[in-house]
């Protein structure tokens, strides 16, 4: 949906507020998205399922598939009515950041009458099931495949950090379907998680949690409707699914703040000089340089999706993007640890406050976001080849890179 379906910004705002003052719980202010690890209490449900009646997850999907069909302009004053409230948005997931942009542009009616409205209500969870041991960043070398048994396909291999693949109902996948060929014999396949043949693996991190797990696929069925695209024909797919979630992941940063504001933190902790500011000149400078950066990279992904709306279609500035994003929040991070002290090498138990403890987590956790959706380096390889259009020769050998 473009922008010009949007009526008057101001009205929407009131009705927006009002709306969420009406039916979002006040048990729930400030706490987080819960994990989907977490079993929901009633009020959690009741706003899933408010948010989802209403579309408000998904605002700019069409009605048909359970969107509420407005613009981005009104999209983005829910995100902002949201935020002032202190309240979460309950349906978003990898349905509604990755999985379901890339089925509305390369789905079929059937397909997106199927799958869209469990994932704009909350109530089906989608998992990534791109990576295998051999294949991270040089994703086309994958070998999980496909053959073809008339009216589906049978599958098998293993799939590798699939995030939450041990709490999701549905997986998109990629699986070679002719062996003779690299990206050429790739395709996207969807299928059910709850059937005999799904092995789902959870991997134990030292934090304690299992975000992702290996996953072992022996004979599992998709269905030839549940193929999306042409055979063969996954990988362009598979590469529009990445532009969304490196952009996804470019805006997403605000996630790793541990709801702490830096310049307040710092205030209080530092302390001020005679005129407010933030009394150590040095870590002042930088912490406005941060914020700075973090305008920057939020205006210029206003612009790369106004851009984006008048030429769909892939790009590489996703690359850009997902890099300088990921760059600003791994250093804000690492601004609230330094203005923290010691107070931010606590991990657990008496003498520490929560957001002191999310804090370390954050850190810790921003680690990852170089890593998935394509790592740093593999993004820099992008950067150089199709925008800067430098010579193989300058970067490493040429692989599939996961672009
Ligand atoms: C938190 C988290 C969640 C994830 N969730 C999912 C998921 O849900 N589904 C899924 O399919 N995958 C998921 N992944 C996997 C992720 O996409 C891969 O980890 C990523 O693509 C890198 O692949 P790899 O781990 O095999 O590393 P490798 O590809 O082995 O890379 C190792 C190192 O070598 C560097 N490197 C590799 N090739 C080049 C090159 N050509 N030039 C320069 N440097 C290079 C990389 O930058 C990296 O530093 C997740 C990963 C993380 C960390």
């Amino acid at each position: 949906m473009d922008d010009t379906h949007d009526t008057d910004p101001a009205a929407f705002r009131t009705e927006a507020r009002d709306w969420i003052a009406a039916h979002f719980p006040p048990s729930l202010r400030g706490r987080g998205a819960p994990l989907a690890s977490e079993t929901l209490d009633a009020d959690q449900l009741r706003w899933r399922e408010t948010m989802g009646a209403k579309g408000w997850g998904v605002p700019t999907w069409p009605a048909a598939y359970g969107g509420a069909g407005l613009g981005r302009g009104h999209a983005r004053i829910i995100e902002n009515e949201l935020a002032l409230a202190g309240a979460y948005d309950p349906i978003q997931s990898m349905g509604t950041i990755m999985f379901g942009p890339t089925l509305l542009e390369h789905g079929s009616e059937r397909q997106k009458l199927r799958h869209l409205p469990g994932i704009a209500r909350g109530e089906t969870r989608w998992c990534q099931g791109f990576s295998e041991p051999g294949a991270g960043s040089d994703l086309a070398s994958l070998q999980t495949r496909a053959e073809d048994r008339g009216d589906h396909f049978l599958i098998n291999g293993q799939k590798v950090w699939t995030s939450n693949a041990d709490h999701s109902d549905w997986c998109f996948c990629l699986v070679r379907t002719d062996p003779s060929r690299k990206q050429g014999g790739i395709s996207f396949v969807l299928f059910d998680m709850h059937q005999p043949g799904v092995e789902v693996r959870p991997i134990r991190l030292i934090s304690g949690e299992s975000p992702f797990c290996e996953t072992f696929l022996t004979d599992v069925r998709a269905e030839k409707d549940d193929l999306v695209g042409s055979l063969n024909g996954g990988w362009s797919i598979a590469k529009r699914l990445l532009q969304h979630e490196r952009s996804a992941i470019s805006g997403g940063g605000s996630e790793l703040d541990g709801g702490l504001s830096l310049t307040e933190l710092a205030r209080e902790r530092v302390g001020v000089d005679a005129e407010g500011r933030v009394a150590d000149a040095d870590l002042r400078a930088r912490i406005i340089r941060n914020e700075m950066e973090s305008r920057i990279v939020a205006q210029t992904l206003a612009r790369a999706a106004a851009e984006a709306r008048a030429a769909p279609g892939a790009d590489a500035v996703s690359s850009i993007l997902k890099n300088a994003g990921v760059r600003v929040f791994q250093t804000r991070a690492e601004l609230i640890l330094e203005v923290l002290g010691h107070q931010g090498l606590g991990w657990e138990g008496g003498g520490f406050s929560e957001p002191e403890l999310a804090s370390v987590r954050d850190w810790l956790h921003g680690k990852a976001w170089s890593i998935f959706g394509g790592s740093e380096e593999v993004q820099n390889n992008i950067i150089a080849k199709r925008i800067l259009g430098l010579p193989d020769a300058a970067i490493r050998p040429a692989q599939s890179e996961r672009t």
